[in-house]
């Protein structure tokens, strides 16, 4: 576990002082464990990206074209005339300071260069020195500064260390969406070749195979029979995982995490038996087989062209809509972007469940339906039989996933799925949870090991939230629906607060579905004796 730079002890002196320095001096030092590693050339020439080389964040030279500076302005200029909304975000902040203690990353690290105003203004600042008279000027009188390519090597820090969650949207009076100007700094940053590994490498695969983790078709499939295997060990009925089957009704799209990682793979094995369960008409496809799209994190054409995958398939293979599975940014593309990026899917039809007729008429556009508003919608029709005490070793919290609460208003179906399949749940305090919950730290491509020191310090805010219901309640177990949740917050709980566990809502789903014809179980998905029970305040 953590070296002694890294104990929990030093991690938790959190300094909020600011520092004496002002804001408009760029100083960014890399410092191991507080940023991302870069793109390696050859998956910048395999995506077809600018200035491919081999390049570190550390060096002094980054090697940048010699037209650096004005390929970043000329890029600027082009994306303020075509979103209006950055132009905005640009001109009408008052610097009332609303967002400034919201970020989980200032939360957890005190760095002012954290809060979303102050990092807002790193490119606000750039902006007015262009692009306002009152810049051109007053220069820093007016907040304005120089496009040098120490400001560069700041933006490449702080872009980097926002997950895009979009907390501090929530709480500003003006609407200003920090994760907005991230994400158009982010383009900037690429335009000149800055960008990092962790989003470029799973991106070059999804090119290749279809999914961020490179599995390839001829592996998918047996994993999927390995999943089948599984669920009938446990149930002792064999379940199926249609594949690329043409004429079937609905197309099923998961996270590549749900059939790979753990414990992701207990929520795959969730959606295999519902779907057996209620006979639904359904194909997987060796295609389209990742919902995520790490495009999101790098620019709305990387996005565009990955999310295009699944309308491509979908209309490949004839079905009428798409179902998609446990995922948090999948969801942001899907109900913000998707029908204007590649819409209209008018080959498809509006989603209706066929098991209890209801129509999706949120979906009609997009034809594409969550999973738990579907799994909502059998529990309210009774088209299920559920057993909640299998789950009675767990005490549950839920933790929103901040792309379907915040870009979906995905609040009330994981909720009452869990009550409905869980006999303890808890919610965390009011100000964590819903529209305010706080993000995990290692989403928007965050996640890789060399960032562990600021997805630590990110993940300090929501973790606090989990030991409080954790030492009131005995919660031993956080349920989620996103897939990189399910990856960031195992390593978070072994640092913070160990003995919790995380979850999907379709494993738990998958635990008290009381399948027809199914054998005495004895274990529950993780393969654990379901006669174990959880005392309070026992983990
Ligand atoms: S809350 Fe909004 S207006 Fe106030 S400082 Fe933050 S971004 Fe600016
Ligand atoms: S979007 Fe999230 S990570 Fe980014 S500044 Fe706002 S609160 Fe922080």
């Amino acid at each position: 576990m953590p070296d002694d730079e890294l104990a929990p002890e030093k991690l938790l002196k959190i300094d909020y002082t600011p520092p004496k320095k002002s804001w408009l001096e760029p100083t960014v030092e890399f410092r191991k464990g507080t940023y991302c590693y870069s793109t390696p050339a050859k998956h910048l020439e395999y995506l077809g990206l600018p200035n491919p080389r081999e390049w570190r964040p550390y060096e002094e030279d980054w090697k940048l074209p010699e037209n650096w500076k004005e390929t970043i302005l000329a890029g600027m200029k082009d994306r303020l005339k075509k979103y209006r909304s950055f132009q905005l975000f640009m001109d009408i902040c008052v610097r009332c300071g609303a967002c400034a203690d919201k970020c989980h990353f200032f939360i957890g690290s005190g760095d002012p260069k954290n809060m979303p105003v102050l990092r807002a203004e790193l490119l606000r600042s750039v902006y007015r020195k262009y692009f306002t008279l009152g810049g051109k000027l007053f220069g820093k009188f007016a907040g304005a500064r120089e496009l040098t390519e120490d400001v560069l090597k700041e933006w490449f820090y702080y872009f980097y260390q926002c997950t895009e969650c979009r907390r501090c949207s929530v709480f500003c009076p003006y609407g200003i969406d920090t994760c907005e100007i991230t994400m158009m700094a982010r383009e900037l940053l690429d335009s000149v070749g800055c960008n990092i590994n962790w989003i470029l490498d799973p991106a070059a695969k999804c090119y290749r195979t279809g999914n961020h983790l490179g599995v390839p078709p001829h592996a998918f499939k047996p994993t999927m029979e390995a999943a089948i295997e599984e669920v009938e060990e446990i149930t002792g009925i064999k379940v199926e995982a249609p594949i690329n089957r043409k004429g079937a009704e609905v197309l099923f799209v998961a996270p590549s995490a749900d059939y790979f990682a753990m414990p992701h793979w207990f929520t795959l094995l969730g959606y295999l038996m519902l779907f057996h369960e209620i006979g639904l008409d359904y194909t997987w496809s060796a295609y389209a087989s990742e919902g995520g799209n790490f495009g999101l994190f790098h620019s709305a054409e990387l996005t565009k062209r990955l999310n295009a995958m699944i309308y491509a398939e979908a209309e490949r293979q004839g079905v009428k809509w798409v179902l998609g599975g446990e995922c948090g940014h999948m969801w942001r593309v899907l109900h913000q972007y998707m029908d204007t990026f590649n819409g209209p899917a008018d080959f498809m039809e509006e989603p209706v469940s066929p098991i209890t007729g209801t129509k999706f008429e949120n979906a009609k556009s997009t034809k594409m339906v969550h999973i738990c508003e579907f799994t909502a919608d059998l529990i309210n029709n009774h088209k299920l039989k559920l057993d909640p005490s299998r789950n009675d070793k767990w005490k549950v919290t839920f933790h929103d996933s901040c792309n379907p609460v915040r870009a979906m208003g995905l609040i009330e179906e994981p909720r009452y799925i869990i009550k409905n399949v869980c006999n303890s749940f808890y919610e965390m305090p009011e100000n964590t949870i819903k529209e305010r919950t706080f993000c995990c730290g290692s989403g928007a491509g965050l996640g890789p090991d060399e960032n562990i020191e600021m997805r630590l310090r990110g993940g300090l805010p929501r973790v606090n939230a989990v030991k409080y219901v954790h030492k009131k309640y005995g919660v031993n177990l956080m349920a989620c629906i996103c897939a990189i949740d399910k990856a960031s917050f195992p390593p978070l709980f072994e640092y913070w607060l160990p003995g919790m566990e995380v979850a999907g809502i379709h494993e738990l789903v998958g635990n008290a579905l009381v399948m027809k014809g199914e054998k005495e179980r004895t274990t529950d998905l993780r393969g654990e004796s379901l006669k174990e029970t959880g005392e309070e305040g026992d983990v």
